[in-house]
């Protein structure tokens, strides 16, 4: 963050603001129906082939624009039962051929927590994929530390980091190396970002945050509309300026460096293209 700017663009997704506590028409508390995909303990299963494990609900950031800023983590979070039951549940859907580890934030457990996890999932021969979506690699690229990268190493399937940067100042030399070593352990690396309002909606800063992320070894992956949450309205862009921004992306940018421009609808087994 820029010291002294009310304006930045790190600032502004964490900073809270009057206008969230303004009641507005279409914004709800459960913006992508996360509630009615629960099956279990912690798992959200309305991706097709796809277990989403809300592993835990503490982040190390809190962004206002959060999709889940009320999800009622403390009865969710598949940690806090162990994971007995969430085990059960995938073993017993030979459907299921990626595990999400989802939150909150799944890289603000201890490595020793993940490991049980992952221990009791590798006998489950119908997994093909482990996925993690995580900001921590951007905002604390400590947390990516030795026990860690072990751990990621040693998994038996391909795994894929989702990281989730909205802007091109999210990735300096800390970040970099951070990003160097998943690679390092063999992970693949995408980027997810949201389309906010004040933060990254012009076609200089979208172009640059695929950029800076490529440089990162990232590969662009989502430019995700925001999802309608109470308390997020000031951050949302229509429809309209989306798709104009996109296709500015489009028209500028090489092929790999666009993201696809999608929104989550409740009740969608996957996200639907703008
Ligand atoms: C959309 C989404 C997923 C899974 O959907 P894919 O289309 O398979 O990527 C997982 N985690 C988060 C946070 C998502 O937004
Ligand atoms: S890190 Fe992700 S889950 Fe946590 S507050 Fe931010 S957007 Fe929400």
């Amino acid at each position: 963050m820029r010291p002294g700017d009310p304006h930045d663009p790190l600032l502004r997704q964490v900073l809270p603001l009057d206008a969230e506590m303004r009641p507005m028409p279409g914004f709800a508390l459960d913006a992508v129906g996360d509630t009615a995909a629960k099956a279990g303990d912690g798992v959200i299963r309305k991706y097709r082939g796809r277990a989403l494990l809300v592993a835990t609900g503490s982040c190390a950031v809190h962004c206002r624009y959060c999709f889940r800023r009320h999800f009622p983590y403390a009865e969710e979070a598949a940690a806090a039962a162990g994971w007995r039951h969430t085990v059960e549940l995938i073993r017993d859907d030979p459907g299921i051929d990626e595990v999400i580890l989802s939150g909150g934030d799944p890289w603000s457990l201890a490595t020793h927590k993940l490991a049980e996890l992952t221990d009791a999932l590798s006998a489950i021969a119908h997994l093909k994929r482990l996925r993690v979506h995580t900001r921590l690699p951007v905002v604390l690229p400590e947390r990516v530390d030795a026990p860690l990268l072990d751990w990621l190493a040693a998994l038996p399937w391909p795994v894929t980091v989702v990281v989730h940067a909205n802007h091109a100042n999210e990735f300096d030399a800390s970040v970099d190396a951070a990003m160097a070593r998943l690679r390092g352990a063999g992970a693949t690396l995408l980027n997810q970002a949201v389309l906010l309002r004040g933060v990254n909606d012009d076609i200089q800063a979208l172009c640059e945050l695929s950029e800076r992320g490529f440089q990162a070894g990232v590969l662009p992956y989502y430019l995700h509309q925001l999802d309608r949450v109470q308390g997020a309205a000031h951050f949302e862009v229509d429809d309209a300026r989306a798709r104009q921004l996109h296709a500015a992306m489009a028209a500028r940018l090489s092929g790999y460096l666009v993201p696809k421009l999608v929104r989550e609808v409740a009740g969608d087994t996957g996200k639907r293209p703008l």
